[in-house]
This record gives structure tokens, sequence and C-alpha cells, in this order.
């Protein structure tokens, strides 16, 4: 690539750049001795096992293996190359790359076309929002939105507009500023006839609510119709810079607020998100119609591990409520519900009954987790019937059993006991029999029931005698660059039994040719493979002397240098056996000679 960054930059880049600060804009950091511990943003958890290393400027899950340097978490966790990488990094610490950005993205012409995507849409929604609060064609538009109780603030913030009602305006429009019209359809702003290859215009007399990334880009729009028009909310296309599963509507404005209060409210849709805005609800998040996926959780994990779910209080919200709630339960974090009488959604509350209301009943009262599924499996049961009422407690009960504390399963048992006028000790009995029973259908893991996550990786298997030394002398090697070429000169030529480890060792020895002293984070730079980079992290990770002797280096040589004979052994023993039962005397004595010989030599 003629525009690659120069080495030197890239080794000033890594100087400059302190991972612990990076890493911490995701991810919430707590030091515990030399190291930093979080939540792993790779996988769902709820118990830390992401480390970070500020001495040695790398990072390492436990858990799901991740591991790297700086540029490899970015490149990871945001999906983006090395170069990109390299340039956003540049930007924090004012480093010039001295290179030309439009060729970063690999093709040139992809990337151009991806800007001029991003281009068009803040463009229009600049002239959408003039259009609506500025000119008299808006006007109609911005009237039925006051009298819908939205305010200028607000629709200054949200950054509200209006498509005027023409069918061919935006694509003159985007035209007249030369992007291309092949461009702007695939970004989902104007649509191709069929039957004569002509344009129109996507959106056409709608209030447009633009939709943003998580950098405050404007990458899609919601067009809200005036009338009785279907759809009631059309929405742009999915294009290759708007992924509804990846986007939570005012992750950018809501971010502030969200690490302040360390609390973030999700909403189903983007206008419960506004009008709760404006009641004084600024840590507001809102899926865009799709339920909550993976992406979006860890998106949300990079700031914050609570959440209250604020969904409509309908049959169908709460059905989601309870689906979003248990994906956030079994990613770890503390979970509430807001619920609202008479089936109403947020904006439609806040409407009837005020913000204050809305702040202090809802936001305010809302509910555990726990306490919501209380009333879940209550709904369609009738309590007075005796059968539905024992199927509503055994219920129950299991979910108890699910709680981490013992607190809590008393709470719980002793709400349910008050409320059917049941003896507390037969319902704690019957507690812990479900427990039980639950914990042999899942037997041979100790995990908590809803976590079966992350435990089951760390049950790691014993490793063999020259699994553990190769990864020793490894630790050893990265630490000193003497020790490197000790060890280089005691295998004799010989290699390491794992090809990984061997393949390590190869890139270690290639790296101390150009570097004179140790580095962990430019070593990872150096390797290019993402399986060896995670390895490298691993190992970098262990607990290890300053110092080793050359005593222990030997030591773990041998053990290195024994498992190929070992191997050689139990082959031979095979070969013995076959002779032995064929009657081949002589050749089984030879046999047998091999065996001693090798014997002796471990
Ligand atoms: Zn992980």
């Amino acid at each position: 690539m003629a525009d690659r960054i120069a080495e030197e930059k890239i080794d000033r880049i890594r100087q400059n750049v302190d991972i612990v600060e990076i890493i911490s804009d995701y991810v919430q950091l707590k030091k515990q001795g030399r190291n930093y511990f979080g939540l792993c943003p790779f996988h769902g958890e709820s118990t830390p096992s992401f480390s970070v290393s500020p001495d040695k400027q790398i990072f390492h899950c436990f858990g799901c293996g991740a591991g790297g340097n700086v540029f490899s978490f970015l490149m990871e966790l945001e999906g983006i190359s090395f170069q990109e990488a390299a340039i956003k990094l540049a930007a924090k610490v004012n480093i010039d790359l001295e290179i030309n950005l439009s060729s970063v993205h690999g093709e040139k012409k992809v990337s151009e076309e991806f800007q001029a995507m991003l281009d068009a849409h803040e463009l229009l929604q600049k002239f959408y929002h003039h259009l609506l609060v500025n000119t008299k064609e808006g006007q109609h538009a911005l009237e039925y939105l006051l009298e819908r109780g939205f305010t200028r603030e607000s629709i200054d913030k949200f950054q509200i507009g209006y498509s005027l009602n023409s069918w061919d305006f935006v694509y003159k429009f985007l035209s007249k500023r030369d992007f291309s019209s092949e461009w702007m359809e695939k970004a989902g702003l104007i649509i191709r006839r069929e039957r004569d290859g002509t344009y129109f215009d996507r959106f056409r007399d709608r209030i447009m609510f633009p939709i943003h990334d998580r950098n405050g880009k404007t990458i899609a729009f919601s067009g809200r119709t005036l009338g009785h028009d279907e759809p009631k909310y059309l929405n742009s296309p999915e294009t290759a810079i708007f992924n509804k599963s990846k986007i939570l509507y005012n992750y950018h404005l809501a971010k502030p607020s969200i690490k302040k209060l360390q609390h973030a409210v999700l909403f189903e849709g983007f206008a419960d998100c506004i009008a709760a805005d404006r009641s004084g609800v600024e840590n507001g998040i809102a899926t865009m119609g799709t339920s909550l996926t993976d992406e979006h959780i860890t998106l949300l994990r990079q700031s914050v591990q609570s959440v209250t779910i604020c969904y409509d209080s309908d049959k169908a919200g709460i059905e989601a409520a309870f689906r979003a709630g248990n994906h956030l339960n079994n990613a770890g974090f503390q979970i509430k519900v807001a619920m609202m009488a008479d089936g109403l959604d947020p904006d439609d509350y806040i409407k009837k009954n005020g913000p204050e209301k809305f702040r202090n009943e809802v936001i305010g009262a809302s509910l555990t987790w726990m306490a919501f599924k209380f009333l879940y499996f209550r709904r369609g049961k009738n309590l007075q019937i005796e059968g539905d009422r024992l199927a509503y407690i055994e219920v129950i009960i299991k979910e108890i059993s699910k709680l981490d504390k013992a607190v809590e399963r008393d709470h719980y048992l002793r709400q349910l006991a008050a409320e059917f006028s049941l003896s507390l000790d037969a319902l704690k009995q019957q507690q812990k029999q479900i427990f039980f029973a639950e914990k042999r259908r899942t037997t041979g893991k100790n995990e908590p029931l809803h976590k079966p996550l992350v435990i089951a990786k760390q049950v790691k298997a014993l490793k063999p005698k020259h699994y553990t030394a190769e990864r020793r002398l490894i630790a050893h090697m990265l630490k000193n660059r003497d020790v490197a070429y000790k060890v280089q000169d005691l295998l004799a030529g010989q290699t390491f039994n794992i090809d990984e480890h061997q393949a390590i060792i190869t890139y270690l020895l290639g790296f101390y040719e150009e570097h004179q002293e140790p580095d962990s984070s430019a070593f990872l730079t150096y390797i290019e493979d993402g399986n060896l980079r995670r390895m490298v992290a691993d190992i970098e990770m262990m607990s290890i002397n300053d110092e080793v002797s050359d005593q222990e280096l030997t030591d773990y040589i041998k053990q290195v240098l024994n498992y190929p004979k070992l191997l050689k052994i139990k082959e031979k023993e095979v070969e013995l056996k076959e002779a032995e039962r064929q009657g081949e005397i002589t050749r089984a004595a030879k046999i047998g000679n091999e065996i001693n010989q090798l014997r002796k030599s471990l």
C-alpha cells in the first residue's frame, strides 16, 4: 500500500499512548496490585477476568483468551484494520501521520463511497432541520411537533427535521453537489425506479429523526408521517453505514450521563427516548426496532453495568422486557424494570401524567428484576384457583433458586410465604430441593445456573509437563533478550513440541535481531497472527520470577526435549509387543535394547 504508516510513527504512537487510558473508554477498570481488572468486552461475564498490564502495555482475558496490545484491542473491539486503529490512536496523542487518509480503508473507492454516504447524511440532516425550524414549508410540521409536547430545545438537541413533500428534491439536491446517485441509493436516501432507471426520494413530507452512530455521526433517518400514511415510521434500510443490530439510539448524547450516573435507561423506540429526555431522563438509549442483540450488550457494557428497562407496559412490551432482561441478566448486568399503569408506553405516559410523575413514579419506582418476574409469571393466572396458585409458586421458587445471594433468596421466600400464608420453613425446604435437582441436571458444572458461559472455559485441563515448560521458557525469553539466546543455544537445533510455541520463539528471535530491549507491546505488533498474539498475551500475564537460574532453564529444556523421546518409547513398546507376539526373539531383543537406551537418555 502506497500510504502505509511509517514504522517509526507506529513506535511513537505506542510510546505515547497509555493502554489503561484507552481501554478505560470501553471498560470500567479497577486497579488491583500492578494490574487493572474489569469485565471483558469480548465475552459475556459477571466476574472480571479481563486484565490490563500498564507495565507491559497489554491486555488479556482469562475467560475467553482475548489478548494483545492497544492496537489489537481497538482492531478486535471495533472491527477495524491496523491502520484505522493507528489513525485513531495517533489522533488521541496528536501525532501527525502524514498519510493520505482516504486510501486507508483498503480500496480507495470503498472508502470514498463510505465517506460520501456519511457526508450526504450530515448535509441532509442539517438541511432537514433548517427546513423544520426556519422555513414556511416546514411550519406545519413544527406546529405538529410542538402540539405533541416537543420543545424547541429538544428539537434542536435531537436535530429533528422535515423532508419536503417532493418526489425529487433530495435527488436533485445531492446530484447538484456531485454525489453519485448509485451511492446515494446504496445509502438508502433515494430509490431507483425499475421501469426507467430514474430516481426518487425515499422520505417525503415526513418529520425526520436522524440516527447517529456511537461517535455522533448521522448514519440513517427515521421519518414519521404527519398524516395517516403508512408506515407511521419509515426507516432507512440497512446500509454499509447503518446496522440496526449495532446501533443504540442516543448513545452518543447519553454516554456522559450514563457514565456519571453509572446507570442507563433502555427504551423500545427513539420517540420514548426523546420524551424521557424532555422529562429530565438524559441517560436514555433505545433499540431501533429490533430486540436487544449481543452487539448492543457489548456496546452498553463499555460504559455501564446497571440498566433500567422501560418498555411499553402492554402485553407485547412486557414480553419484550422479559426477553431483554434475561439477555442482560445473563450478561451480568444489574437490571430493573419500569412499569406504567394501563398498558401505556413512556411517551403517552409522559403526555398524560407529566415529567415529574414519570421520573418519580415510573423510573424512580422501577421493580427489581425478581419483583418484575413475580408480576410476569402471574399474568394469565387466577391465583384464587389452587392449580394456578401452585404452578405460580413453583415457578417463583425456581426463579428464587437462581439468585446468587442467600439474603436475596431469603427475602423473596419470605415475601412469597407472607402473600400466600405459607410456612417459610416448608418453602425453604422446597427451594433447596429444586436447587439441588437443578444442580444434578447440570452435573459437572459448578457455576450458578444462569451463568453457563464463562466458568466452563476457566476450568482448564491440567497441561502436560512439556507444555508448561515451553510456556515458562517463552515467558522468560519475553522478559530477557539474553535468556532468549541462551534458550536457543540449549535447544541446539531442536524445536519446541507445540507448533505455536515454536512460531512464537521464531518471531521473538527475529524481534530481538532488531530490538535491543524486550518490549511486550511492540512485540505484539510485530506478530501478524491474531491467534499467536493472544497466546503471547496469555503467557505475558503468567507470574514468573524476574531472574531465572541456568539450572531452571536446563530443567525446562529437558522437559521439552524429553517429550519426543517419550513418544518414541511408546511407539517402540508397541513394536516390541508385536515382535514378541510373532515370536521374533532377535528383533524383540533389539527393540528392548533401544527402549533401554532411550529411557537412559531421559
Ligand atoms: Zn473475555
